[in-house]
């Protein structure tokens, strides 16, 4: 009864905790109130714990679970304050991966518990957790080493598709056997490493920058893999929070997938920034590219009444989320009002751009959203677009023919003057053309973003 109100009041933690992330203002406290609920339930499942016999467990027991609890804190204490910021994906993915292993290790231990009174209800959702769990640990590994630039290429084959769906079809095959009474532990093993194996055939063909989505995806099985161990062991605290990780990771992908305009099954079957520019009319737009020099830019910014900055993912790789703000800091000293337009797929995660400018301490009051900021753009007399490129290009809306079309994208060339700061004319993650640079209004400030800024805040200063 106790235990249950605990995991009642550690639910209501974690759902508070959740609401709370959804801003940047109360992130912090958001993670805070859900590592609570965690905590809580933890200590509410301790008391619990006894032996198949239904006695209280051993001290040596005791002993390895404490062992469990310190490694567990002190690994993930030490990932979240030593992981760079760029970094916070594949740290994710491995926190990810870490917990469908341990779901897929619960639903193995229990399996092994099997008697012929188990009910359907225990085995079903026992091997759906064994199957969830392994896939999302294996794929979630696989996002980690693609992340890392082991190897970041899509890796196709023929009769991909074919190969994933047989083994699949051999995993359910061999659950309907263990779910029909045979209590082997010989067929768990093999129905794990296939689930392991699924994994790996399924990430393994999707290029490496679509794994933030990917993560996300995994995430949800990871929390799937959970509430179904949960109501294998009768755990109301894992279904509730297996529950809210799955629901929370599929709306992540949907949102992320439709910030982007393209279907999940683009992200998952195809391999994308590998498009051929060529296919794209942006890729034959007229007009010519027209640098600008430090000095001059920071002439127009300093001239302005209203400056808009679009940060993109080259400013966290400069990462000069410090000189940005310096420069933001420099511009309201003489009176100009600016604001950063968010764009909620800018960089290569969800939140990407507002963790990167909060880790500079910009006030949230000057984040604006996509959607709140395109209908000022006309009245913004300077635009500044840092290390963005796919979400400000116009053939998001101008080309049908763009892989990009239908995107809702930063409307960047509605402003008075244009500056882009980027090292070349390189392309970004879709590795199009973008139309932009070439227009009347818009000027190329050329070289790596932090060095750029440096010399902008310094001009803007002594200007
Ligand atoms: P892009 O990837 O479109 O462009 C980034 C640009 O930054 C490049 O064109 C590059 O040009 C420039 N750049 C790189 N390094 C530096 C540097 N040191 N200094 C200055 N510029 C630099 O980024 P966006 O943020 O505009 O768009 C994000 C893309 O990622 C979208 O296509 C989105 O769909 C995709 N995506 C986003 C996810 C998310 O969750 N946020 C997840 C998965 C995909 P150059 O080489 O010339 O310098």
């Amino acid at each position: 009864m106790i235990t249950s109100f605990v995991f009642l009041i550690a639910s209501v933690l974690f759902i508070v905790g959740i609401k709370l992330l959804a801003s940047p203002k109360t992130a912090r406290q958001g993670n805070l109130i859900a590592g609570l609920g965690m905590a809580l339930a933890l200590l509410a499942v301790l008391p619990q714990l006894h032996n198949s016999h239904g006695e209280s467990v051993s001290l040596w027991k005791w002993f390895l679970i404490l062992v469990g609890i310190v490694l567990g804190l002190v690994i993930g204490a030490a990932g979240a304050y030593k992981v760079k910021m760029t970094s916070m994906p594949q740290m994710v993915a491995l926190f990810n991966g870490a917990g469908g292993g341990a779901a897929a290790l619960v639903a193995a231990i229990e399996f092994a518990h099997l008697t012929s009174d188990s009910s359907l209800k225990f085995v079903i959702s026992m091997l759906c957790a064994a199957l969830i769990g392994a896939v999302s640990l294996s794929g979630s590994i696989i996002a980690f080493l693609k992340l890392e630039g082991r190897f970041e290429k899509p890796v196709t084959y023929p009769a991909q598709q074919l190969l994933n769906g047989l083994l699949f079809v051999v995993s359910l095959l061999l659950a309907l056997a263990m779910a029909s009474g045979s209590h082997s532990m010989a067929l768990m093993i093999l129905f794990l490493v296939i689930a392991l194996a699924l994994g790996v055939l399924m990430v393994m063909p999707i290029g490496g920058a679509d794994m933030p989505v990917v993560i996300s995806l995994l995430n949800s099985f990871t929390g799937l893999a959970v509430a179904a161990d949960g109501f294998a062991i009768d755990n109301i605290a894992m279904i509730i929070a297996g529950t809210l990780v799955g629901s929370s990771g599929t709306l992540l992908t949907l949102a992320m997938c439709k910030a982007m305009n393209r279907p999940v099954t683009n992200v998952l079957f195809s391999a994308f920034g590998k498009v051929d520019a060529t296919t794209s009319t942006a890729a034959a737009a007229t007009g010519s590219v027209k640098s600008v020099q430090a000095d001059e830019a920071a002439l127009l910014l300093g001239m302005a009444s209203r400056v808009v900055i679009v940060p993109g993912y080259g400013l966290a790789v400069a990462q000069a989320q410090h000189q940005v703000r310096q420069l933001a800091d420099e511009l309201a000293k003489k009176g100009v009002e600016v604001s950063f337009a968010i764009h909620p797929v800018a960089g290569r995660m969800p939140g990407h751009m507002n963790v990167l400018l909060a880790e500079a301490d910009v006030p949230y009051d000057q984040l604006i959203e996509m959607e709140s900021i395109n209908p000022e753009m006309e009245r913004v007399d300077v635009c500044l677009v840092i290390g963005a490129n796919d979400v400000v290009n116009p053939a998001a809306h101008e080309d049908k023919t763009s892989p990009i079309y239908g995107m809702p994208i930063i409307e960047a060339e509605k402003a008075g003057t244009v500056i882009v700061m980027k090292r070349s004319m390189g392309k970004g993650f879709a590795g199009i053309e973008n139309a932009l640079f070439l227009r009347d209004n818009c000027r190329m400030l050329f070289g790596d973003a932090k060095t750029s800024l440096q010399e902008l805040v310094t001009l803007v200063k002594d200007g």
